[in-house]
């Protein structure tokens, strides 16, 4: 069957369509600039890759031009060849513990959740209704960023604020990443042969999580109400004393939320380095010994080291911890100096290992703790939500 995985962003829309099960990719894309004139489509298939520029007002005309593609393309001989759509849905609150097949019930309750999402949930669901209406006849399927976090109990997800927040507004940890943290651990059970086993999943991209997998299920994670918490990322502080904000909002003359846009966009690796939120640039810059930009990196290692010690007491134990996404997927000496500062749980790295790319155990054989790349593939897992629930 075929079945297409679906981001949706404000001003973009990415998607895969797969055959299922065999996880077969048949084509790939995104239209970017949506609401302009000078939008771009580009779509990939047989190793080829097309790209055009055309206006694209909304999300229905960018589905519009996704299905006319592949049509036109040979990739699907027609519509009825589609078998289901599987959305991306960033915020699921306390209200989606699973994947959810859509009605129009399941759009307004993503829509209410717009508050916990403002950036998000609302992109979602423009995209949740471009496609429904275009493929009325098929199932489509939410997949949340948070549904896999929904195992965790009150000790981790609860803050230490008055508990009337968390009654009247539901602030609390939700964490992000689920689906790659979800299809990683699942990867990492399967390499360790231990359904049972601990593991701990540091994704690390434009936006870092790390996430506590005991059994399959996660148990903690480092983003919380917002992907602003937990560790340094690209652009983002992670944790921080909150009293910055008002402090620095009045020896500037501020007002706190252009503080609190500071923490999420200028802060990081491209606020301590100065001059870069790309990994690359800023491993390159230490390796030419650029201080800076070691500081950035070494804060990074310390935080996720951090957070990674507090897990293995958490989880009582360590089976192995998980490199995936573009940082965790492509950068050797992150990976490395990670290894390295964690050092005293038992893992050793196979250094040659960790140079190659692609699924494989980074860590020696005798590592009481073992390390592994496992390349994430959240189209793949939202793919397979689809087929679960139109089975079930
Ligand atoms: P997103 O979180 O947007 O999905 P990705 O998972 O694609 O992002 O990760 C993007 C980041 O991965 C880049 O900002 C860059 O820092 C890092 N990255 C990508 N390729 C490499 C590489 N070859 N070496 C080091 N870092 C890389």
């Amino acid at each position: 069957m075929k079945i297409i995985a679906v981001n949706a962003g404000s001003s973009s829309l990415k998607f895969q369509l797969l055959v299922m099960p065999e996880e077969e990719v048949l084509a790939q894309g995104l239209v970017e600039r949506i609401g302009h004139d000078n939008a771009v489509f580009t779509i990939r298939f047989n190793g080829e890759k097309i790209s055009v520029s055309e206006p694209v007002h909304d999300h229905e005309r960018a589905v519009e031009l996704v299905i006319e593609a592949l049509i036109k393309h040979k990739i699907i001989a027609s519509l009825k060849e589609i078998n289901g759509v599987g959305h991306r849905v960033v915020q699921g609150g306390e209200l989606f513990k699973t994947s959810a097949v859509i009605t129009d019930d399941v759009v307004e309750k993503v829509s209410e959740l717009s508050d916990l999402a403002p950036l998000h949930n609302p992109a979602n669901v423009t995209g949740i209704k471009a496609f429904r209406h275009i493929l009325p006849d098929v199932i489509h399927v939410a997949v949340f960023d948070t549904t896999f976090h929904q195992t965790m109990t009150e000790d981790a997800y609860l803050y230490a604020t008055p508990y009337e927040w968390y009654q009247k507004y539901g602030i609390r940890k939700y964490g992000f990443h689920g689906t790659s943290h979800q299809f990683v651990s699942e990867r990492a059970l399967e390499l360790l042969n231990n359904p049972q086993g601990k593991v701990i999943v540091c994704h690390m991209g434009n936006g870092i999580s790390l996430c506590a997998v005991d059994g399959g299920k996660s148990v903690d994670t480092s983003m919380g109400l917002t992907p602003l918490e937990g560790v340094p990322m690209g652009t983002r502080s992670g944790n921080v004393d909150p009293s910055i904000l008002q402090m620095v909002s009045k020896m500037e003359n501020r007002p706190m939320h252009k503080v609190l846009e500071d923490l999420s966009k200028r802060s990081g690796y491209l606020g301590v380095s100065g001059f870069s939120h790309d990994s690359r640039d800023v491993v390159n810059a230490m390796l030419r010994g650029e201080p800076r930009a070691t500081t950035a990196h070494r804060i990074l290692i310390k935080r996720i080291a951090d957070y990674i010690g507090s897990y293995f007491v958490y989880m009582g134990g360590l089976d192995a911890i998980c490199f995936t996404a573009g940082i965790g997927e492509n950068a050797p000496v992150v990976r490395r100096d990670i290894v390295k500062a964690i050092r005293v749980l038992g893992i050793e790295l196979d250094e040659a290992q960790n140079e190659l790319k692609g699924e494989r155990m980074i860590s020696t054989p005798d590592s009481k703790v073992k390390a592994f790349i496992i390349p994430t593939n959240e189209e793949v897992m939202i793919a397979r939500e689809v087929v679960r629930l139109r089975q079930s």
